[in-house]
Formats: C-alpha cells, structure tokens, sequence
C-alpha cells in the first residue's frame, strides 16, 4: 500500500524498527548519517537501500527539515556505498519514492541503488 507522504513520521515503519536492532537486515554500510542494507526484494542484481539515522518520512520531509549536517552526511554516505559497491565505472540508479503517486512503500526515507547490469532506460507505464 503507498503512503501518504504529508503525514507524521511513525516510529514502528519498519525501517524505524531495522534501524533500532528490532528486526535484521543485511547492512553494507552505516556511519553517524546513514544505514545501507540489501533490498529484501531485489529489482537488479544489486539494489541496496541507503536510509538516514533520523527521523524522516521523506525525500521532501528531508530536504525541508534536516539540517546541513545531515544531509552533507547522507548525501556522502549514497555516494560512498555506491563506490564501495563498485558502481561507479558500469554506472548505476538512483531513486526515491515519495508518497501516493510513486507509490512510496515505507514511510522513512530510503534512496534505492540499482545496479550490476544495464538497466535500460528508465519506463514510466
Ligand atoms: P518504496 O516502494 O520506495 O517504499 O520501497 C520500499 C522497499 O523496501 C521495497 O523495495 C521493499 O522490497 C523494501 N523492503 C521492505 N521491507 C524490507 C526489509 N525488511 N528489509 C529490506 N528491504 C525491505
């Protein structure tokens, strides 16, 4: 079901609950910024999600509310686990849903990584 974007962070999502130790994932990086882990669904031979420490349903929750510190550390950790991941050179995708329309799933932000084939031009249907 997609989320409503506009509405209060809420802390049982279960990005909330990974980030706590509530339930597992299969992390690939985090520092004071951010947690990297395995898509449970994967959509390309690598897909890994890249969240931030704090609490924030969205892309636009983010970008309006965190402070510089925040997103200077995001923004560098997406980047970081891409080049850790190898992606740079065969290239990569970057995507993040936000709310009804895109079909947001999870109501705290995460940037999708796609890569480890050619992905095709990206499709709206
Ligand atoms: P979105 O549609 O952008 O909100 O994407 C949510 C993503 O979270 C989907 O690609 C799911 O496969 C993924 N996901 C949901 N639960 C988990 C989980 N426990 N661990 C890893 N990925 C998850």
């Amino acid at each position: 079901m997609p989320i409503d974007a506009t509405l209060p962070y809420d802390d049982q999502n279960i990005f909330a609950k990974i980030l706590r130790g509530e339930i597992p994932c299969k992390k690939v990086f985090e520092d004071d910024w951010a947690l990297a882990f395995h898509d449970i669904n994967p959509q390309a031979p690598t897909h890994v999600l890249v969240i931030p420490k704090g609490a924030y349903v969205s892309w636009d929750d983010f970008s309006a509310t965190a402070s510089d510190a925040e997103i200077a550390g995001f923004v560098r950790a997406v980047g970081q686990v891409s080049r850790a991941l190898g992606l740079v050179e065969p290239g990569y995708r970057l995507l993040a849903n936000i709310g009804m329309d895109s079909h947001q799933e999870v109501p705290h932000l995460h940037v999708h990584i796609f890569g480890g084939k050619p992905l095709g031009p990206m499709l709206m249907r």
